[in-house]
């Protein structure tokens, strides 16, 4: 096993291939088109305080499907075992905004990293905050110990003009009665939760959490219990890549999410958190230098969770 994380970082970029240019950005979305596809940037965090960084580790961009993993810790916190009567936690085997399932299965969509699920996870946040923006803001901004992180609006709405989808999945929802409020106050949530614009630093200082059993490093504050943080780190592991989680374990072994702004953040329970950006993503929607570069990281390390 080598820990010379800084080592590591200058060969992983080294031997990155940034001029093939393999992929493409999410263009579905509007205002993600209008990003450079060529940025990158990497930040790892570890929970003994180091930090090493690659690239463009303070630019913002939009976290998307990350989000999930906030909004599911937070319903987590809120209703317990409850949330496990309205989702489920197998890999769905289709794409996050597959709508083909949901119906065969009665609207209980599969697990809560797939557009379905985060939108029923989205449900229970409007049901017990009144401001749940707001609230989403505040767990993040704690985890981070950072106010300045916000929701990119223009993002928001763009989603909004183009979510079809999303729309169709929440009615379909609400029509098997897994939707207790007005879809459009859940769409409305869901959009801006998937519009926070973040940057690699604070995305892999966010995720230390579920490196450490639930304990914010900086505060100690437990914020989730070791085995609801347990929970959410098995969802990451099998859910968390799109229809690609088992090739993502398979290179890179640990557990973690994507979005399809081109961010991906992965932890190492007990040991670090790192998250990664470059927009080019592959036919799965992952981030083609995003895994290259974790692939690197856990094979030149000799360290991943197996
Ligand atoms: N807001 C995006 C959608 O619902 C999230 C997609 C993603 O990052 O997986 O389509």
């Amino acid at each position: 096993m080598i820990r010379n994380y800084a080592r590591v970082l200058a060969e992983i970029e080294q031997e990155l291939d940034f001029e093939q240019r393999l992929g493409q950005p999410a263009d579905y979305i509007p205002e993600l088109r209008k990003v450079n596809p060529d940025h990158f940037g990497l930040h790892l965090c570890c929970l003994n305080g180091d930090a090493f960084c690659l690239g463009e580790d303070k630019t913002h961009f939009s976290i998307q499907s990350i989000s999930k993993v906030f909004s599911l810790s937070m319903a987590m916190r809120i209703c317990g075992d409850d949330v496990w009567k309205r989702v489920g936690v197998e890999p769905s085997g289709n794409a996050f905004n597959s709508l083909i399932q949901l119906e065969r299965e009665d609207g209980i969509p599969r697990n809560p990293l797939i557009n379905a699920g985060a939108l029923v996870i989205a449900d229970m946040l409007v049901t017990h905050f009144s401001d749940p923006r707001q609230a989403l803001l505040d767990f993040v901004r704690q985890l981070t110990q950072d106010d300045s992180i916000t929701f990119d609006e223009d993002v928001a709405v763009s989603e909004q003009s183009v979510g079809y989808r999303n729309f169709a999945t929440a009615h379909m929802l609400k029509s098997f009665g897994n939707m207790e409020n007005e879809i459009m106050e859940v769409l409305d949530f869901y959009f801006h939760q998937c519009a926070l614009s973040m940057n690699c630093a604070q995305l892999s200082k966010a995720f230390l959490v579920f490196a450490n059993e639930g304990k914010i490093p900086d505060s100690h504050t437990q914020v989730l219990s070791p085995l609801q943080c347990k929970r959410i780190n098995a969802l990451m592991m099998t859910c968390g890549f799109y229809d690609e989680a088992g090739e993502f374990s398979f290179l890179v072994g640990l557990p973690g999410k994507s979005g399809v702004g081109g961010g991906i953040v992965a932890i190492h329970p007990g040991e670090y958190s790192v998250a990664v950006w470059s927009p080019r993503l592959n036919e799965k929607g992952n981030s083609v230098l995003g895994m290259k570069s974790l692939e690197l990281l856990t094979t030149k390390t000799a360290y991943s969770i197996f």
